[in-house]
């Protein structure tokens, strides 16, 4: 009845401490022929030691054997389709990696004088170039390490903004379909936030947002096209109105995937915003790695851009650091370099048709999981999808098995769930996309797999609720696992 074929391993693989056996090892190297250094005169004693207590011992194939064992408990892009919406966690282009591991990008300093590295300060200015121009924005600081990091960034430029204007102002409103960050950002930056509500089309109230908007607003915060994966329409209308009071309009770009080649946030009146260049221009990501939160903005905000900045001065680049207005620096150096070689090859790869040709394949997936889901679960709201589609359990939920258990039984169908609960607005939510990299046959799998599911809540729920039945653990604590994490290994009590 299972159709996906890539069951999972459930070896009962022991822990590499448990392997261990004394005076195994896992290397061979020639005798010492230079006097030995006597550590503990350099190091002092205390920090110096002649034996780890209970470190694994273990051969080169026990230690290959167990991480590679180790690694086929986990789920991974190149194993399939990764459905959690808001992430766009699409496939990463192997010539990514090839262009990251060149010897002159990996091993660069950022200590090296700027003399010996113009080549990086070239891919740093052609990435900011090219964000522009996908974004319709006047100028781009690469610093900030993720979407968060951006939009406090892109919040201390807009109070940066207000304040030379007289007055910080006090408040950000923020659409109640937000993803979490968006307020916790405006609290950071130091403003109160008011919630904008939802019209039953998923989109903003306008007659609400104008009733809310005043002197005292700094911005909206808001995400195009937004968490229930509506494009807002009503947006350049939204920024008329923000702008009557001089107030910003921040766009949280994480869902950019469904806009580049196609719209412009420059051209339908966003101030700031920023770009995760590990969802829209791939590169891995999930589990705390590297990213990068690009922020775009238009003219009025580029005095206050992170320093250094970018600069052309003769046939060289330069950092320029003497910005008298700039907020500062947001992080070490320029940025984490290796996700923005990343993102350059992928957008110079693909080219501009190539980008548009991803977006409208990325809608186009999107939309046929809708149209093929919706007969089996509740679809909300009935706006036009974009990039990605929200259903709620209500159906499901009626035999007791709720959106949490659907994703738990997906894993069993080899599948990595989808976003659980998110956003808050939609009961029960169900966030699923699929990205442009899927083919129909792994989405047919997918779909399939939902169906199949669906008649399962319906026959034999328990089937549903004690999912997942195909891993070496089923369920955890969720609550526990997260606020009491045990990450550490500690020898058994000798005794
Ligand atoms: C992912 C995401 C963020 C946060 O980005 P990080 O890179 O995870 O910090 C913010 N808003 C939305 C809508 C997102 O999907």
């Amino acid at each position: 009845m299972i159709k996906k074929a890539t069951p999972h391993l459930t070896q009962n693989e022991p822990l590499v401490f448990e392997r261990s056996s004394p005076g195994k090892n896992g290397y061979q190297l020639p005798a010492l022929d230079v006097p030995p250094v006597d550590a503990a005169a350099v190091l002092g004693a205390d920090n110096t030691r002649t034996e780890i207590e209970d470190f694994p011992e273990v051969s080169e194939v026990d230690a290959i054997r167990h991480f590679t064992r180790l690694s086929t408990y986990n789920y991974a892009i190149d194993l399939g389709l990764y459905p959690l919406g808001s992430c766009t966690m699409k496939y990463n282009p192997r010539v990514n990696e090839a262009v990251a591991r060149i010897d002159g990008l990996t091993w660069i300093h950022p200590y090296q004088p700027d003399a010996l590295s113009q080549g990086a300060m070239e891919i740093i200015a052609a990435l900011e170039a090219a964000l522009i121009e996908i974004t319709g924005m006047d100028a781009v600081t690469l610093q900030p390490a993720a979407g968060a990091h951006g939009e406090f960034t892109g919040i201390l430029l807009v109070r940066a903004l207000h304040e030379s204007r007289g007055n910080a102002r006090k408040r950000i409103l923020i659409p109640d379909s937000a993803h979490g960050t968006n307020p916790a950002t405006a609290r950071m930056a130091g403003y109160e936030v008011a919630n904008v509500p939802s019209n039953d089309r998923g989109m903003i109230d306008l007659a609400a947002l104008e009733k809310l908007c005043d002197e005292d607003t700094a911005a909206l915060m808001v995400t195009n096209p937004n968490t229930l994966g509506v494009f807002e329409q009503d947006i350049t209308r939204i920024a008329e109105i923000l702008h009557a009071k001089g107030a910003m309009v921040y766009m949280d770009g994480a869902n950019m995937n469904a806009l580049v080649g196609i719209a412009r946030p420059g051209d339908f009146g966003v101030d700031v915003m920023h770009l995760n260049l590990h969802k829209t221009f791939s590169t891995p990501h999930g589990g705390g790695g590297p990213g990068s939160g690009a922020v775009a903005v238009k003219s009025h905000l580029v005095p206050f851009l992170p320093s250094p900045r970018l600069e052309r001065s003769g046939n060289a680049w330069r950092w320029n650091y003497d910005l008298p207005q700039s907020i500062g620096k947001v992080r070490a150096f320029y940025g984490n370099f290796g996700v923005l070689v990343r993102a350059l090859a992928y957008i110079l790869a693909h080219g501009g048709p190539g980008l548009r040709n991803a977006t409208l394949d990325a809608l186009l997936n999107a939309n046929y999981i809708r149209a093929k889901l919706e007969p089996y679960y509740e679809h909300p709201h009935k706006a036009p999808t974009m990039h990605e589609c929200v259903f709620s359990d209500a159906l499901q939920a009626k035999h007791g098995v709720r959106t949490g258990d659907i994703a738990k039984r997906l894993i069993d169908y080899g599948f990595h769930p989808y976003t659980v609960s998110f956003p808050l607005i939609v009961h029960g939510a169900m966030m699923i996309e699929p990205t442009e990299t899927e083919g129909k046959i792994e989405l047919d799998l997918f779909i399939d797999a939902m169906i199949s599911i669906a008649e399962e809540a319906e026959r034999e729920p328990d089937t549903v609720l004690h999912a997942p039945h195909s891993t070496r653990t089923s369920r955890v604590d969720e609550v526990t696992a997260a606020r009491k994490p045990i990450v550490r290994w500690k020898p058994p009590q000798k005794v």
